[in-house]
Order: C-alpha cells, then structure tokens, then sequence
C-alpha cells in the first residue's frame, strides 16, 4: 500500500496549487461515485484527510436490495449524497451490452460507463473540480483490470478525467493531477482481490462501520440472473419488474408472470407494489395464505384462474377443499373460490 499521510508534496503552482493546499476558500472540490461499500467510503475519507471537499453521487438501480446502508454510509461520513435514478437508457444495456456480460446478468463495463457519464453531468453542474470512483486495480475482473479501466474511461468520453486514490499512483496521471487539484504523493497503490490493505487503511483512517461484500448488485447473482435472463425473453424488465423479480416465488402461466408471497412482509409488499403500479392482486391472508400478484395487466381470466389456484397451494386451505380468497384492485375487492393446485402442477410452472 502506498503512504497515505501525504508527507513530502510536491508544490504545485497557481489557484489551483492553493485548493489542493486545502484552504477552506480554495478548496479542491471532488465527486465520488458512491456504492456505500468499503472502497468508496475509503476513497471519501482519504480525500477528506487531503483537506478536499467531497460530496458522493450515488446511481439508483433497480438490481440493489436496499438503499438505506448508501444514505447512512453518506450520513456517517458527513458527506451530502446526490442520488440519480438509473433510465431506460441503463435497463436497455441488460438486452446486449457492448463488452458483454459477467458471470450473471451484470453488464459491468457499460454499467460503469454509464454511471461515470451521469456522475459527470453532475459534476459539471454542480462545478466540482474533478469527478473520482473508488475503484481498486484488479479487484473485479470484469472491469477493474488495467484495460477494463481505461476501456470503461474511453467510453464514458473521460480519458484522463477519473482520479482513483485507492490505486492511483499504479495508474497514468490524470488530468486532476496536471491542473493542482490532486497530488501523486497522496495516492495510494493497493490492487489486487485481497481486502487487507483496504481493513489496514479502514483503521488507520478510523472507519469502523462498513457493509461485507455480500449483498450487493442483483445482477451478479445467478439465481436472480436466471430469472432475469428468462423473463427478458419475455418481455421489459423495467424499474418495476425488477422489484417483483426481488419478491417471492416466481412462475410462468402460459407466459405470464406470476408472483406468490412466501411470508407475511412480502404479502404486503407484493399488494402495495401491485396498487402502486395499477395491477390488481389475489390475496388468500383470511384463510390464512399469501397474496399473488400477476405481473401484466392483460393476462386472460383464465390465467388468472389459474394464479389464483397457483396461490391457493401456498395457502392453508385443506386437501381436496376450495381455498377462500378476493380478486383485489386499488378500487374493490371481489370473492373468489378455486380448487388448489398440487404440488406438483405448481412446481412445472416455476420460472
Ligand atoms: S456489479 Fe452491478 S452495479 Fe456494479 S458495475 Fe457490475 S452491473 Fe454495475
């Protein structure tokens, strides 16, 4: 690891000299991009020790569990947070990305891309110096090699322009660099997929709170992935079918999707996302059982019929008896009876 108590600087000329000095008026003014994870909150703190005023951006997708542990990591680190919300633009890159996909449905090198070009509109609009990412060399095969790394620069438009502390002294100079904002000797040199040089620093800059490694991107997991790839030969997969894909049991029914809650939380959430998004729901809780939602709004009664007696399995309803539920919408709620699937008639139709 290289030093990282910026020991020895070099002088560096002009107004910019007197940012990266660190004066409060001149200050160097940086963008993360900001996951949450071990290496961008390093990144934040290291700049913060450099006297660099550092706000994060963090880009919204809809293949993350949960975005509390980004806004508290911010919180923590007392820097402001800028969300922006992933478009189409980014769900289009799951049909075929450019450089391909990784071992799930993660499009890395593109996916990067892109969230380096919307940092950088941030950025510009925001005036902020120099736009930087928490990336490590050689940490990801997918797009932390050398070559990944220049590539993703290229095709975001921002050869020269992305300042990487955690590795950047194994790195060609960047543009930050040549204008004064950033200096040499204040970047460090970890690479590699081992994460003890990155606790030794989380020490020594006293960062104790940060998330394990797990938990992160959907797409790189290959259960979800599996689904995914399977659905996208269906139909989009947008901002809200990503969210159902993350809920439930998953089956198909003539090609149609169907989602059934494996517990009480998810029963309320899969309603409240049907009611958000104008689907109407099948709910057996009085019986008890779960709530199903199918995920198109133009699936034929018998389809429904048929999510409805999918639902009725998972619900307590006794061999051989009709299980008790309501056709739900946002508006009203309507009695149903049907006979329960087996077990086995719902297992051919998982997804
Ligand atoms: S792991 Fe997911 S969020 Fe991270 S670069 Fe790859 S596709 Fe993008």
């Amino acid at each position: 690891m290289g030093k990282a108590d910026g020991k020895g600087e070099q002088k560096a000329g002009g107004k910019a000299a007197a940012k990266a000095k660190g004066d409060m008026k001149g200050k160097a003014k940086a963008l993360v991009l900001f996951s949450g994870g071990l290496d961008s909150i390093l990144t934040v703190r290291l700049l913060q020790e450099r006297g660099v005023h550092v706000e994060a951006v963090n880009v919204e997708t809809p293949f993350y569990p949960e975005y509390a542990s980004v806004k508290e990591a911010a919180r923590r680190l007392g820097v402001k947070l800028h969300t922006l919300k992933a478009d189409g633009g980014y769900l289009g890159l799951l049909k075929g990305p450019k450089h391909g996909f990784g071992s799930g449905m993660n499009p890395c090198v593109d996916c990067k891309a892109y969230m380096l070009r919307k940092a950088e509109s941030l950025r510009r609009r925001l005036g902020r110096d120099f736009l930087v990412t928490g990336e490590v060399l050689g940490e990801r095969p997918m797009s932390q090699t050398r070559d990944r790394l220049m590539l993703i620069e290229r095709e975001a438009g921002l050869r020269g322009r992305i300042v990487r502390p955690l590795s950047g002294r194994l790195l060609p100079a960047t543009e930050a660099e040549s204008r004064g904002f950033v200096r040499r000797e204040w970047l460090l040199d970890i690479q590699g997929r081992g994460r003890n040089p990155q606790f030794g620093l989380a020490k020594k800059l006293g960062v104790r709170e940060f998330p394990s490694p797990a938990g992160g991107c959907l797409l790189t997991d290959p259960e979800y992935s599996r689904k995914l790839r399977k659905l996208l030969a269906l139909r989009d997969v947008g901002w809200q079918e990503a969210e159902f894909l993350k809920l439930g049991r998953q089956f198909l029914i003539g090609g149609k999707w169907v989602v059934v809650g494996r517990h009480e939380e998810e029963n309320g959430r899969l309603a409240e996302l049907a009611k958000g998004n104008g689907l109407g729901w099948i709910d057996f809780r009085k019986v008890p059982g779960p709530v199903a939602v199918l995920v198109d709004e133009k699936a034929p009664f018998s389809t429904v019929i048929a999510a409805a007696q999918l639902a009725a399995r998972y619900s307590d309803a006794k061999p051989g008896q009709e299980a008790e539920g309501e056709l739900c919408t946002a508006e009203r709620r309507q009695p149903l009876s049907v006979r329960p699937f087996s077990p086995e008639e719902a297992d051919k139709l998982r997804l």
